[in-house]
């Protein structure tokens, strides 16, 4: 198999500035070489198992230096990769990207470029600023600064200075003082407006107005670090009006939400949603909108079990009862139908129970109608409508490795004759704990468990690094959880009134005292 080199776009900072096209190919790559400019969480769309290689500037680390990159670029592609080189901004842009697509063209490795947006043009929009504006700034200027106090006569200061438009400066931070000079000498009036944007469309976004005289000053004093840009022009004066990120991230620092890293490892799924058991994204949008960085990563991987189900479907005359508690068990109960080629006439007289509507539905698609299904899901409520059935009858309880077991004591207490038949296991995603340790070095802010089960599949994934969740605060969906919490000497910060997924974000994201 051939591979191919994605040189990509990451966007300027903000994960939603990724293009469609760019997420796409990063969940599909195989490798992905990235740099500092690449925000995390878009790093974190890639495959469990891609394979993520950091050839970026990291404090206590010399950056590789771009043969050595051009050269892994080459010889991931040779093993037959999808190679995903992931850039800030725009590969084109002061990004060196040409020099790999010349470098793999000339070596006839097939190559695509995904462009992203440019920090160029995003940063100023998200100060405010308008690069062009009518009647003020018919024209954009994109620069280096990078160099400019050693090359300074290469730059042509004199026709740079004339330029009308909008001039925006890269890598210039560490000669702002030299731009600004250069820029002054050559006859631009020292009143030009002029601002600088640090770590532009991020929760840090901070912008310093001020004038070509005095803007190298000001960026001092407001402790400017790179990554940052410079804005000249009189377009900048608009962002004094028009900033609108930073208005919003003011509104949010107001929270005791903002920026803090939550992790939350039980289930984000469509159909775990319809009965209460998994989160929405609206539900984790209530927490991005406070300015929380939400890591979501699901712990749990479930895979149908068999056996006992054929099992089942051998002795099916000598049950009553046929207990779904899930759509899970309900799925591999069509699963086992399937697999033995038992046709439903066989089920005949036996009477078939569901805890909730999506297990309901589940058994419908094989056309059986449950005869008892609670309007609220719960397996008490089901026990209550069962209690009220004639008793006696034998019940097989089709459940989980871990589930079952109060239902299975409450239908003997009724004179049932119950069997657990499990249908599915839950088992801890190895997939997941590469993603858990490093974001577990990075630090967590606020853990959310939401079962014993997650709980502990997260600590047997992470092993010793679980003890940096003591760092955390922890919030539990229910006193079940909380005890199998603290039952291993961790602390349980915060319990919601209601111990649903539902309830549990919107108390979290309400209220705020206990943070
Ligand atoms: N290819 C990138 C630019 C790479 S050069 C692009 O298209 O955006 C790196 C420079 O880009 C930094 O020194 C800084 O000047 C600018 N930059 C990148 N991201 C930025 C951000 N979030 N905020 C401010 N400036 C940024």
């Amino acid at each position: 198999m051939e591979g191919k080199v994605f040189l990509v776009g990451a966007g300027p900072g903000d994960p939603g500035l990724l293009t469609v096209k760019a997420a796409e190919i990063i969940k599909r790559a195989d490798s992905i070489i990235y740099d500092r400019l690449a925000n995390r969480e878009i790093i974190e769309l890639a495959r469990d198992d891609a394979e993520l290689v950091n050839v970026g500037k990291e404090p206590g680390r010399h950056p590789v230096p771009q043969e050595e990159i051009n050269a892994i670029l080459a010889r991931k592609a040779l093993e037959g990769k999808t190679v995903v080189r992931l850039k800030g901004g725009d590969p084109f842009v002061f990004g060196r990207g040409g020099e790999e697509a010349l470098f793999l063209s000339g070596k006839g490795i097939p190559f695509e470029v995904i462009p992203g947006i440019t920090s160029a043009v995003a940063v100023p929009a998200y100060a405010g600023i308008p690069v062009t504006h009518r009647e003020m700034s018919f024209a954009i200027h994109i620069f280096t600064g990078h160099g400019c106090a050693q090359r300074s006569k290469d730059m042509d200061w004199k026709t740079i200075s004339k330029l009308d438009g909008t001039l925006i400066f890269l890598m210039g931070i560490g000669n702002l003082d030299k731009i600004a000079e250069n820029l002054l000498a050559c006859g631009k009036p020292p009143e030009t407006p002029a601002a600088i944007v640090m770590e532009g469309t991020t929760p840090r976004q901070k912008t310093v107005f001020g004038r070509l005289s005095d803007i190298s000053e000001k960026a001092m004093s407001a402790e400017i670090k790179n990554p940052a840009l410079i804005a000249v022009g009189d377009v900048v004066e608009l962002g004094k009006v028009l900033g609108w990120y930073e208005n919003e991230l003011n509104r949010k620092k107001e929270g005791k939400l903002f920026g803090k890293r939550i992790l939350i490892t039980g289930s984000l799924s469509e159909e775990g949603r319809k009965n209460g058991a998994a989160f929405s994204p609206e539900e984790i949008s209530l927490l991005k909108d406070k300015g929380a960085e939400v890591i979501y990563c699901p712990v749990l991987k479930i895979s149908p079990a068999y056996h006992a189900l054929e099992e089942l479907l051998e002795n099916m005359e000598s049950f009553d009862w046929l207990i779904f508690t899930s759509k899970n068990g309900a799925k591999s109960f069509a699963g086992a139908l399937r697999k033995k080629r038992f046709d439903v006439r066989r089920l005949k007289s036996v009477r078939i129970a569901a805890t909730g509507a999506s297990t309901s539905a589940m058994l419908e698609e094989c056309f059986l109608y449950p005869d008892l299904v609670p309007k609220q899901y719960a397996s008490a409520n089901l026990l209550e409508m069962l209690e009220k059935q004639e008793c006696g009858g034998t019940a097989a309880v089709i459940t989980s490795d871990i589930g079952g077991e109060e239902l299975i004591s409450g239908l003997k207490r009724a004179g049932f004759s119950a069997k657990k038949v499990v249908a599915y296991k839950n088992e801890p995603d190895y997939k997941k704990r590469g993603r858990l340790l490093r974001e577990l070095d990075r630090g967590i802010d606020i853990a959310v468990f939401t079962s014993p089960s997650t709980f502990r599949y997260m600590q047997t994934l992470t092993g010793e690094a679980f003890q940096k969740i003591k760092n955390a605060r922890i919030a539990a969906i229910g006193p079940v959880t909380k005890k199998a919490v603290e039952s291993e000497g961790f602390r349980v910060d915060f319990v919601p009134d209601e111990h649903t997924y539902e309830g549990l974000i919107k108390e979290i994201a309400k209220r705020e005292n206990w943070l």
